[in-house]
C-alpha cells in the first residue's frame, strides 16, 4: 500500500473511479488525453467498443451510444 492507493479499490492508479469523482471536466479531459495518446488506432477502437456501444466502418466511427 502506498499513499496514492485508492481508499475504495486500493489500486494505483484507481480503477473504480472514486479518485476521479471530484475531478473537474478539464482534469478528466487531461487524464483521458494522457491515457488515449498512448493508444494505437486499433487500441482506441477496442477501448471504444469495450466502454461504449460503438460501430466502426473501415475508417470512420459510424455510431456511438453510451452503454448503461
Ligand atoms: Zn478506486
Amino acid at each position: 500500500m502506498s499513499l496514492s492507493d485508492c481508499v475504495k479499490c486500493w489500486e494505483t492508479p484507481c480503477v473504480c473511479g472514486h479518485e476521479y469523482k471530484n475531478y473537474g471536466t478539464s482534469d478528466k479531459i487531461e487524464l483521458l488525453r494522457a491515457i488515449l495518446k498512448t493508444c494505437s488506432d486499433q487500441e482506441f477502437q477496442e477501448i471504444c467498443k469495450e466502454i461504449l456501444s460503438v460501430d466502426f466502418d473501415e475508417d470512420h466511427v459510424i455510431e456511438i451510444q453510451y452503454k448503461e
